[in-house]
């Protein structure tokens, strides 16, 4: 079985081909700059082993249509390909942003599912059309080859109405459908099942506090395998500090802004979103720049660290009260994997509460392995477990194409 992973977003398409089989990537790639006068594609064939190679296109990629038609040449030509022909491919896995209340599964593409995304739109602007453009590029590329839907906010349906609803006029929800969805769905969701796996235990019967540290961030708390709560909301700028975006704000600063900066709402946004977390507080967005800066004795970038870290400890405090017992607590993405000081810094005062962090383990934690990193005495455990959302993307299209 071959399947192809599409991630669109409005402007760039990241690709992968899974031999689901053998559970390898065969080929991945990224469309970037789709609409502008020069985009380019870099496209990799075996990533991941000795034979890789690298292969990089520049040129006007007008549309999604144009980039995945050049992706799929490149994916069957003998100098960069990994197959001889697209009907070698299976199935095809999109990541959609936003189902709203509409999708709590991942879902074969037909016209209603269609009609469904695009009525999801006002959830998701920026971010599901790319989407739509990637699943209507495909169906006219490669008739025949279905294509399965795999929402980023699927797995977070499952939270009660205590945990989605906000405490705002009941006609914004029934109206206007302002509730928390929760993003990062596929990544949780892997990351629990893993969490399952390595503790032995039906994943029905697993309870953990997931936390997804990347460019955005965010966690999610699991009980019985199931999500009864998340940290972002009806968009991905609630919650935890991210490398842009704010996180959780006083939802009166809008109105502060308006009044004392004379910023429009479009602006107020933008600065929430693109201006804001880690970069907003001290320039960089980059974890490992601000450790750097911080080695500097940069006093911004050692804030903007604590304000980051403190965030995550107090969503953990949170979630374990939510959750009344718990197996542990998973980092995962590019932070969470890779970094034992803000993992540190998260788990620093939570050892009375049950989760103690074995510093020794944390510090020696290799990259991009699975690791325990909890005492020994620990009521929770604490892992390292790396996220695979292509994989889960993957996994899921086989399950419903089966
Ligand atoms: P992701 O969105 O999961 O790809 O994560 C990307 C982010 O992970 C980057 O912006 C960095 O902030 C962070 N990151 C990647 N590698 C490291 C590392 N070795 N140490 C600390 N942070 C890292």
């Amino acid at each position: 079985m071959k399947i192809l992973v599409l991630n669109s977003g409005s402007s760039s398409v990241k690709y992968q081909l899974l031999n689901m089989d053998r559970q390898i990537v065969l080929a991945s790639g990224l469309v970037e700059r789709i609409g502008e006068a020069t985009g380019s594609i870099r496209h990799k064939r075996f990533p991941g082993t000795d034979r890789n190679q690298t292969f990089v296109e520049e040129m006007p990629i007008q549309d999604h249509a144009t980039g995945l038609a050049r992706v799929i040449a490149l994916i069957t030509a003998e100098q960069t390909g990994v197959i001889s022909h697209v009907s070698e491919i299976n199935g095809i896995g999109h990541r959609i942003v936003h189902g709203g209340e509409s999708f709590s599964a991942p879902t074969l593409v037909n016209k209603d599912v269609i009609a469904g995304i695009k009525a999801q739109i006002p959830l998701a602007p920026l971010h599901n059309p790319g989407g739509l453009a990637g699943i209507e590029t495909t169906l006219r590329l490669l008739p025949g080859v279905p294509n399965v839907a795999v929402f980023d906010t699927a797995f977070h349906q499952t939270m009660p109405p205590e945990a989605y609803r906000y405490a705002i006029p009941k006609d914004l929800y029934t109206e206007l459908k302002i509730r928390r969805y929760g993003f990062h769905g596929t990544s949780h969701f892997y990351v629990a099942k893993k969490c399952a796996q390595i503790l032995g235990n039906p994943f029905a019967r697993t309870s953990c506090i997931t936390v997804h540290l990347g460019n955005g961030c965010s966690m999610a708390a699991v009980k019985n395998g199931q999500c009864i709560d998340t940290s972002m909301g009806l968009t991905p700028l609630a919650g935890l500090v991210m490398g842009t975006r704010s996180g959780d704000v006083d939802p009166a600063l809008h109105a502060f802004l308006a009044d004392n900066r004379k910023l429009s709402i479009r602006e107020i946004d933008a600065i929430l979103n693109k201006h804001s977390g880690l970069k907003g507080m001290c320039g960089h967005n980059d974890m490992r720049d601000i450790h750097a800066r911080i080695t500097e004795g940069d006093a911004d970038a050692e804030l903007a660290l604590r304000v980051f870290c403190r965030r995550v400890t107090q969503y953990m405090g949170q979630y374990l009260a939510i959750l009344d017992g718990t197996d542990a607590v998973c980092f995962t993405a590019g932070i969470g994997e890779n970094d034992p000081e803000v993992r540190r810094r998260c788990c620093a005062t939570l050892s009375s509460v049950g989760v103690r962090l074995d510093e020794e383990r944390n510090a020696a934690a290799a990259r991009g392995q699975i690791t325990e990193i909890s005492t020994p005495d620990s009521p929770v455990k604490i892992f390292i477990l790396p996220t695979n959302e292509e994989l889960e993307i993957a996994n899921q299209t086989m399950e419903v194409l089966a």
